[in-house]
């Protein structure tokens, strides 16, 4: 795998969520981070998503971005009860704050989209 645009049919859903949901880098504050999408497996498998710009990655839990993962039947869900989220809520993590090193104290901070667009609002 590598990070690569999904404009095609098969994995289109993560491209689509991230173009959608994450219109402004919350790093460096583009406007188009022109989005690429990787996956990390693990527990809970992750999409990662590189800005274009600034080469920061943030990540989203495969079942948060395919709507699974909302209610404490899926693994995710229960992983979240457990550490006292929002079931509703989508958290996005700042896996790698890239070249903006001023926002390196955001970085592993795992955060919800609302706060993140937030953040991206203030650059
Ligand atoms: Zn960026």
């Amino acid at each position: 795998m590598g990070f690569k645009r999904r404009d095609g049919f098969i994995g289109c859903l993560p491209q689509k969520f991230i173009d959608n949901k994450v219109e402004k880098c919350p790093m460096c504050g583009t406007n188009d981070p022109h989005w690429k999408v990787d996956e990390k497996m693990g527990w809970i498998n992750r999409y990662l998503f590189l800005c274009d710009k600034c080469n920061c990655i943030i990540s989203a839990s495969i079942p948060d971005v395919t709507g699974f993962g909302r209610t404490p039947l899926t693994t995710l869900g229960f992983a979240k009860m457990l550490s006292g989220k929002k079931m509703n809520t989508i958290y996005i993590k700042i896996d790698n704050v890239g070249s903006m090193q001023v926002t390196k104290l955001n970085e592993g901070k795992e955060v919800s989209l609302e706060e993140l667009n937030d953040m991206a609002q203030l650059i």
